[in-house]
């Protein structure tokens, strides 16, 4: 396996980091997770934007531009041989001494890991994976935004023990005002009265890219969509609920807490939607010269 730290591709045992990062010492940093379909990054101009857009949240100057970003994902994926992958490209404050100043750092670390995608187990996309409702809020926007994809995670990996105690999949995060949030991944969804309604921005979440899909896609198939402020009783009232993300697309849920529910007919039609806007797009980037991935 090789990583591309810094400028190059180097093989994965020499890829390593000082522990004097401040990626590893403050989780200052950010990243970004990317689906790799036949060769093709999937929405890597959207994914590229949300990283600066973290990184000009916390001041941080990315030591590249666009399209030597592009070249360092393609060229970790072609170093790895693979076509169906994951890519989390990772920008940390860098090297510098003990202290919070991210002036200390001189240079950020830069790097961009890529593995094999392993398809999730299929009854998770026919009868659905589970959810719990975290005891843990999610980070109040006003003191730590969700929309910084950041290398502090620990907010999510609370809620993720959560899960992992109620040996569920996955747990929604609230906010403090007490409506639904986000999971510690993932984007929720749940339709109530044929209307497909999913928390807002403002509510404090992250804005994933397939999310915003998912809505476009509702919406050019007359499903009217709403988001907004909602709180669990209403996730445990709809008559299906998915979750999304990059990696998942859409992932129907079977259960919430104590609160049962089928596989739905939208959550249905909007994956093979997606799907049908995955393929469109590796058709069209394929198509695309010079190529990147041949
Ligand atoms: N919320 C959180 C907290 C996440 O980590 C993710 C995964 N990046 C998402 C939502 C979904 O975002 P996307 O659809 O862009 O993968």
């Amino acid at each position: 396996m090789f990583v591309y730290l810094n400028n190059k591709v180097v093989p994965a045992a020499e890829a390593k980091v000082s522990v004097f990062d401040h990626g590893f010492l403050y989780g200052d940093g950010i990243y970004e997770t990317m689906r790799v379909y036949d060769g093709v990054v999937f929405m890597l101009d959207e994914h590229l934007e949300r990283l600066y857009r973290s990184a000009s949240f916390i001041g941080l100057d990315i030591p590249k531009k666009i399209p030597d970003i592009k070249i360092a994902v393609y060229e970790t994926l072609q170093a790895n041989k693979l076509t169906g992958a994951y890519v989390r490209l990772t920008i940390s404050r860098g090297y510098g001494p003990i202290g919070l100043d991210p002036d200390l750092c001189k240079e950020p670390t830069f790097v961009v890991m890529a593995n094999e995608f392993k398809n999730y187990p299929k009854p998770y996309y026919e009868e659905g994976i589970k959810l719990i409702i975290s005891s843990v809020t999610r980070n109040f926007k006003e003191a730590l935004n969700p929309q910084i994809k950041s290398l502090n995670f620990l907010n999510n990996i609370l809620a993720k023990i959560e899960a992992k105690q109620a040996d569920v999949y996955e747990a929604i995060m609230l906010n403090a005002a007490g409506h639904l949030a986000e999971g510690t991944i993932s984007n929720i969804f749940f339709v109530k009265d044929g209307i497909l309604c999913t928390p807002s921005v403002e509510c404090g979440i992250l804005d994933g890219i397939t999310r915003g899909i998912v809505i476009d896609l509702a919406v050019k198939n007359g499903i009217e969509v709403k988001e907004g402020a909602f709180t669990p009783d209403e996730l445990y009232g709809a008559s299906e609920v998915f979750i999304t993300n990059t990696t998942m697309e859409v992932m129907p849920v079977r259960g919430v807490d104590k609160k049962e529910f089928k596989a739905g007919d939208i959550a249905r039609l909007l994956l093979k939607k997606y799907r049908h806007e995955v393929d469109g797009y590796v058709k069209e980037k394929k198509g695309e010269g010079p190529s990147l991935w041949e």
